[in-house]
């Protein structure tokens, strides 16, 4: 999917869940003209924001603190927890199995996003609310934590699969009935790869 010129609440959610569109935050993967959709933290805090991750709230604390170092931090934290889903889910698509260390790093986000959770009571019962005053990455990565570890032990992950275009890299679901969906999205790569199957066509003819 192009990113140029358009913004990170442009960018379209076709993966099916959470944490597939947190992967496909990121697009043609090693090539030149990779597409980079959280270039900024806001971008990172306004995705999170748009997706009901943050409450308006950790949003508005966040967007003070989105030019700081710790700011840089937290996306670079973000981007990397990131490529470590993609190449789990890659493997899966590819009907391989995943490395040992990036299950390792997805099985150690959880315990980490979990140790800044406290219960809270209240007059309708307990709440869950963040320790401390920063604003912190696990705020964000532990729905998408969770989001993973459900795709990964339920019986949906046969039908994840990565876009057929080549180099895409964009994940999703495949809803279809008879499981024949191949690109993340028609409008853009299944009509890229149509205008290809045309163009050798022709010119074989
Ligand atoms: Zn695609």
């Amino acid at each position: 999917m192009a990113a140029i010129g358009r913004g990170i609440l442009d960018l379209e959610r076709v993966g099916g869940m959470l944490c597939i569109d947190f992967v496909n935050t990121m697009g043609w993967r090693g090539r030149a003209l990779s597409n980079e959709w959280l270039k900024t933290p806001a971008d990172l805090f306004l995705w999170a924001r748009s997706c009901h991750i943050l409450s308006q709230d950790t949003f508005d604390r966040a967007s003070l603190m989105a030019e700081s170092d710790a700011a840089g931090d937290l996306l670079e934290k973000a981007h990397s927890f990131r490529e470590v889903l993609y190449c789990i889910f890659s493997a899966i698509a590819a009907k391989q199995r995943p490395c040992d260390a990036d299950i390792t790093t997805l099985n150690n986000g959880l315990p980490a996003a979990l140790s800044r959770l406290r219960l809270r009571p209240s007059g309708t019962g307990e709440q869950w609310e963040w320790h401390g005053d920063d604003v912190a990455i696990e705020e964000i990565l532990l729905p998408i934590v969770r989001s993973a570890m459900e795709l990964l032990t339920s019986p949906r992950i046969s039908r994840l699969k990565e876009c057929a275009n080549e180099g895409c890299a964009w994940v999703f679901l495949d809803g279809s009935k008879n499981r024949s969906r191949r690109w993340c999205d028609m409008r853009d790569c299944g009509n890229r790869a149509k205008a290809k199957r045309h163009y050798h066509r022709a010119k074989s003819t």
